[in-house]
């Protein structure tokens, strides 16, 4: 198995039944390879610097149904909120006292929030904060929004591909949305300039080694800035309430993988990850991630926000909390650091 982890850090890849080897087989000495390796690969990078992102969940209507999501449309129980421009320029200005320079702008597929919308708010959050990049996760756009959206000055955008499996795919999401067009979205982001992230749940229903093998097979060829990946976690008012979670150490070990396949990659410690785990992050930081996304969204929309449940929301993983999260980090032995902490190219 070592052999294995030797050679991916030698080619950045591996052929799909070593992918399944290394998922099927993986064991604690083993993470402990791997992460050893992930930690030297990141600090040619990186060094051991960490960067925060502030988090802003500024809508949670959604017009898409996908069995996982706590907002998925037809959750009539949720209560939904939308921020306004201004509240969410509220939000950069305390993000931007405490030290951040990424703002994260998510949300449920909102057709309130039109294009121009989406226009107006970037430009304005370019203008009052030019030192800082603006990263967009607000799903699947026609190309061109995606180009208004880049005019407009955004950086960076998440669109997690969810499975690199398209029957897995379908037995995730509701017809009408397709394996298909979530990539030609995400490569329509590369293309027109975007430090782009791909990313998928771990542990997610019907998911298989062979279906995680193909997700990093996508990932090696498609070659993102970033990669997202939590463990999957059930909500109750889903089709999925009843299915078993993701786990943390499968999450772990395949952070320290993709570490050693991309070195340059920014890859988060998200979450989901913080949420199964009280020290969720920082296992994730020592498996061989190097970012952490603090929530900035005001505390009383936070539990609306509730893609899954339990999820953290005033604790450590506030941004409130920046303190505490530098002091846990620096105890660990990486540095928070306030910059904008772009993709180093090789
Ligand atoms: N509407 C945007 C943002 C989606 S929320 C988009 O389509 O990209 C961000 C991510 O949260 C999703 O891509 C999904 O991978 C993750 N997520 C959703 N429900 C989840 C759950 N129950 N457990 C863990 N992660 C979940």
């Amino acid at each position: 198995m070592r052999e294995l982890v030797d050679k991916l850090q030698e080619e950045r890849r591996l052929e799909k039944q070593e992918w399944i080897c290394l998922i099927q087989d993986r064991n604690e000495s083993l993470d402990e390879y791997i992460f050893e390796k992930a930690r030297s690969e990141r600090e040619l990078y990186y060094g051991n610097k960490v960067y925060i992102r502030g988090l802003i969940e500024f809508t949670n209507y959604c017009k898409n149904d996908c069995y996982y999501c706590g907002i998925r449309r037809s959750n009539k129980k949720l209560e939904r909120y939308r921020l306004t421009e201004s509240q969410i320029l509220d939000c950069c200005d305390i993000g931007y006292e405490l030290g951040f320079r990424t703002f994260v702008l998510q949300g449920g597929e909102d057709g309130g929030y039109t294009d121009e919308k989406i226009v107006h708010l970037v430009q304005s959050m370019k203008a009052l904060y030019p030192d800082c990049a603006v990263t967009l996760s607000i799903g699947e756009k026609k190309k061109e929004s995606y180009e208004a959206f880049f005019q407009a000055g955004a950086d960076r955008y998440l669109l997690r591909h969810e499975t690199a499996n398209a029957n897995h795919y379908r037995k995730l999401h509701p017809e009408e949305l397709t394996l298909e067009n979530r990539i030609q979205c995400l490569m329509n982001l590369k293309e027109i300039g975007y430090q782009t992230g791909c990313g998928f749940m771990v542990g997610s229903p019907y998911q298989t080694a062979d279906t995680l093998a193909e997700d990093m097979m996508f990932i090696q060829n498609f070659q993102p800035h970033m990669v997202g990946i939590g463990p999957f976690i059930p909500h109750h008012q889903t089709p999925f309430a009843d299915m078993e979670g993701g786990s943390v150490e499968l999450t772990l070990t395949l952070l320290g993988l993709l570490r050693i396949m991309i070195p340059n990659l920014l890859l988060p410690a998200t979450t989901a990850l913080g949420t199964l785990h009280p020290r969720g992050r920082e296992r994730g930081m020592a498996a061989g991630a190097n970012v952490v996304m603090p929530n900035l969204s005001p505390i009383d929309v936070r539990e609306k926000y509730l893609l899954y449940d339990n999820k953290i929301c005033t604790g450590d993983e506030a941004a409130e909390s920046l303190q505490h999260l530098k002091q846990t980090m620096k105890d660990a032995g990486y540095e928070v650091v306030t910059s904008r902490g772009d993709f180093i190219h090789k």
